[in-house]
This record gives structure tokens, sequence and C-alpha cells, in this order.
């Protein structure tokens, strides 16, 4: 259930909303919205008196929200939320600019990892992305750094101010991988790891979620909605392409999902064409048109020499390529009112 305050509503009627609502053994989330506040009720709804709630001088309404999942509902919050990166350079996602994230597959080397950093920034990147746990298919596959390559990627974003997007794959890592990120990226093939979505639903740092291999929209939306549930309203979700039956490319890359998720949903959605196509030559097309169809965001594989990467260098762009990539991006961002 949310409910509805008038236009204006004063404080003190939403906080009297709060304290009968616990009352009934729910919980709130109050959302502050450009014209009126919103209380979604979270729990067991059948607790819920609503007369009593309807009653209270001040709300317009109480209304049940349709969609199973509540809090990443566009119902609950009509405003699109602009969710905070970290960094210097003032990363985000959802506001008109887009968001840039940009960096290889996994942390290899320190001077490399920093050389890229540069580089990314350099071409208007403000978050940097680098695994340093990589869930690999083959367990005698590179693995990544782990806590060595977090420190790097601390580095980089000392020296450049770069927010640092890097994946968790457990629950255990959650404290380790919160001392040195900004964001924290959980993998697809931990979308349904619905422990570790309560865990980093548990702390403040934003999350990426990225959309499982073969989950449907409804079973994304709800996996954003385990970890909001949890406190941790600063969810970027992100399209990574799934598994079908095409094989001319690693995954198939669903755009329309942009803009359905804008309906449906006020959470940012980003796009990772690298993990989407598998191939660099693909990489900018998808790119471009990500943008055109309203991503909020992009994430790209880049690796300043990507035929000796030691994962995912086939779908991985350079610097260089980077650059000019940014010049039709840029024409795009521009033509459907965005920045990047
Ligand atoms: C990655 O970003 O390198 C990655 C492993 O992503 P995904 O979880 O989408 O496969
Ligand atoms: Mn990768």
């Amino acid at each position: 259930m949310i409910v509805v305050f008038e236009q204006g509503a004063d404080k003190s009627r939403v906080d009297h909303v709060v304290t009968l609502i616990r009352e009934m053994g729910l919980r709130e989330h109050v959302i502050v919205g450009t014209e009126r506040t919103v209380v979604a009720c979270i729990g067991d709804e059948r607790k819920m008196d609503i007369e009593r709630v309807e009653n209270v001088p001040g709300v317009e309404k109480v209304m049940p929200v349709l969609a199973p999942y509540k809090m990443a509902s566009r119902e609950v919050k009509k405003d699109r939320s602009v969710v905070p990166m970290g960094g210097t350079l003032g990363a985000s996602a959802g506001g008109k600019k887009i968001a840039l994230i940009a960096g290889p597959c996994s942390v290899e080397d320190r001077v490399k990892l920093l050389e890229v950093a540069h580089a990314v920034k350099e071409a208007g990147a403000t978050a940097l992305r680098g695994g340093a746990f990589k869930p690999r298919t083959s367990p005698y596959a590179f693995q990544g750094m782990g806590e060595k390559g977090l420190e790097i990627l601390a580095e980089a974003r000392e020296q450049t101010g770069l927010a640092v997007v890097t994946e968790v794959m457990s629950i255990e890592q959650v404290p380790l991988v919160a001392k040195y990120a900004d964001v924290f990226q959980v993998g697809a093939r931990n979308m349904q790891n619905y422990n570790l979505l309560w865990a980093v639903g548990e702390q403040k740092k934003t999350v990426l979620l990225k959309r499982g291999l073969s989950a449907t929209l409804e079973e994304f939306m709800l996996a954003a909605e385990y970890v909001m549930s949890r406190g941790n309203s600063n969810v970027i979700l992100c399209e990574r392409g799934i598994r079908t039956f095409e094989s001319y490319c690693r995954n198939t890359l669903p755009l329309a999902i942009v803009p359905e998720v804008h309906r449906i949903s006020h959470l940012p959605i980003i796009v990772d064409p690298s993990q989407g196509t598998g191939h660099a030559h693909l990489v900018p097309d998808m790119c471009r048109a990500s943008v055109a169809c309203g991503a909020d965001g992009l994430i790209i594989e880049c690796h300043s020499d990507p035929e000796h990467a030691l994962t995912d260098g086939a779908q991985s762009i350079t610097p260089q390529g980077l650059k000019s990539l940014m010049v039709s991006l840029r024409k795009i961002a521009a033509a459907v009112d965005r920045d990047i």
C-alpha cells in the first residue's frame, strides 16, 4: 500500500502516519517528491488498517501498488531517481547527464590500470570499472587480483577522482569491497543471490545490479526490490544482454528494456554493450543505440591492449576508440536532450 499525501501536507502529518504504520507492525519508506510526499508501507499488508490511515488529515488516499515490486515501482515514486556514484567528479546516474563508466574487465596490473583510468577520464568518463573478483565460467581461469586489485582501484580514484565500480561476489566480500569501492557491482550470475542482495541492501553504497542471463524484467525488478527493501534505495539497473539461441554475439542485447524500465520504475538503467555483444566491433554502435533509446549510462570495457587482456579482450575497446566514440555519443545525447 502507499499513502499519498495532499500537496504541501505538513511534515507532522507524515510523521503521524509513520507512527501509525509502525504500530500496525509495518515498516515505512518515505518518499518526498517534488509535488507531494508518499509513504510506502512495507511488510504484511493484511495488518494495515487502511481506514485509520485514510482518516489522518493531510492524507489524500491510500492505494495498493499493483506491481509486485513496490519501492522500485513508478507507482510509488513518479520522479526519476538520480543515484549518486561517488568519486569527486559528480558521478551519478538518472539525471540529465549520462553516466559513463569505463575501464578494463578486470584489474590486471597497477601501472596499466592507472594508465587506463587517466585515459577514460580524459575521454569523459566519471567512473572507473574493473573487477578484482571475477566470476569466471572455468575454475581454472584468472579469478582476479582480489584485495590487491581493490587497492589499485582506490589508488586510481585518488589520482583521477573517478568513482570506483567493482564486483562483489559474496556476502563475506562485502566489508572488504566496501573499504575500497564506491559502487558495488552485483554481477549477472548473482542477480538472484538473495542473501547477497540483502547484504548490499543493508549498507549504504550504491549498487549496480546487472540483469541475470535468463532473468525476466519482473525478476530483475524484484531483485532490485530485495536491495531496496533492506533500506538502500541507491540502485542502478544494468542491462548486459541475455542468453538466447543466437550465436553471432555472446549475448542478445534487448534495448527495449530501457524505455520499459523508465515506464515502470523510477530507477536509472544503464547498458553494458561489452558483455551485451561480446565483440568490440559491435560496441560503439550499441553504445549509440543505448543513448538514443534513453539509457541513463553506459558501462564499457576499455583496455589499452585488448589482445593481451586477461579477461574479455575480444569485447574491449581501446581508450582511443572510446575517445572517438564520444564524438557521436555527444551528438546523440544532445538529440535526446541529455549530456554526456
Ligand atoms: C563484467 O562486468 O565483467 C561481468 C562479469 O559482467 P556480468 O556479470 O554482466 O557478466
Ligand atoms: Mn567482462
